[in-house]
């Protein structure tokens, strides 16, 4: 179904939601992709149609969702992560804010780049805004849906936890309660990828129960499990930690996405 302005705002649910071109994966993410001369990357939208190889200009975009104000809560937050987190991380003058270590407890001992300067609440806040734009986009991703509960749940913990504010991002702090109620991901990186020609923004159920989730914004890669619960006594994923960091991707990892989205679309794998 279509929206419209008069409709409300789906994250306060208060004011009329007359924003157009909302980014459903915020645009800063695929500044570096859209560097490439060549345009290589692609964009794909609709995980069961075919556009593939567009060379698209931004990331998908969509109207009436959020009001004015909304939109701004959700801007302050991308501009935290893209100054504090994806515009340093491989900037040598901040190499020290980003050590990395081997993975120890953490998942499948994975490296770790730690983000010792980024707030770990604003990571989260940043995730699950953008999980919850794909999950009520209704022209980019209709295949992509998750359960009326858990969109309430995110929604509620967004609505509470986004500050009006953009000199305070986290207003009003969440309680580790609502975090709990909310689907543990990890985030993974892959350094190795020199190539940004090959990087891509996607979003797709990644088995067929829906208990898993995938999204993938360009140099970020993010995994929702709906399945398990968040454990925060054995802080293994992202969203558990109490210290911001990501996981490091290894290039045969990140291969094997791009070739399961080219086989569906009837592509030959990379080489
Ligand atoms: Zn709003």
């Amino acid at each position: 179904m279509s929206r419209s302005p008069s409709d409300l705002c789906l994250l306060c649910q208060k004011e009329p939601a007359t924003q157009t071109n909302s980014h459903l994966i915020p645009r800063f993410l695929s500044a570096k992709m859209l560097l490439n001369a060549t345009k290589q990357h692609f964009i794909i939208s609709r995980p069961l149609l075919l556009k593939y190889d567009v060379p698209a200009q931004s990331t998908p975009k969509e109207n009436f969702l959020l009001c004015p104000n909304c939109e701004k809560r959700l801007s302050f937050v991308e501009r935290y992560i893209a100054n504090m987190f994806i515009n340093r991380y491989q900037v040598s003058q901040y190499a020290s804010d980003f050590p990395e270590s081997s993975g120890g407890v953490y998942l499948n001992e994975r490296k770790v780049i730690h983000l010792n300067q980024v707030d770990p609440s604003i990571v989260r806040l940043f995730v699950y805004s953008i999980l919850w734009r794909v999950a009520v986009s209704h022209e980019h991703y209709p295949n992509f849906n998750i359960s009326a509960d858990r969109l309430k749940e995110l929604r509620n913990y967004l609505d509470k936890g986004l500050s009006y504010n953009g000199a305070n991002l986290t207003e009003n702090t969440t309680s580790p309660t609502t975090i709990e109620a909310l689907p543990p991901y990890n985030i993974f990186i892959c350094l190795e990828n020199k190539e940004q020609g090959i990087n891509f923004v996607t979003v797709r159920d990644f088995d067929e129960n829906g208990n898993e989730a995938f999204i993938a914004a360009n140099e970020l890669h993010i995994y929702f499990n709906f399945k398990r619960k968040s454990d925060f006594t054995k802080p293994q994923r992202s969203s558990e930690s109490t210290k911001a960091h990501v996981k490091l991707s290894p290039l045969w990892e990140w291969e094997y996405h791009i070739n399961q989205i080219r086989k569906a679309y009837g592509k030959p794998p990379l080489k």
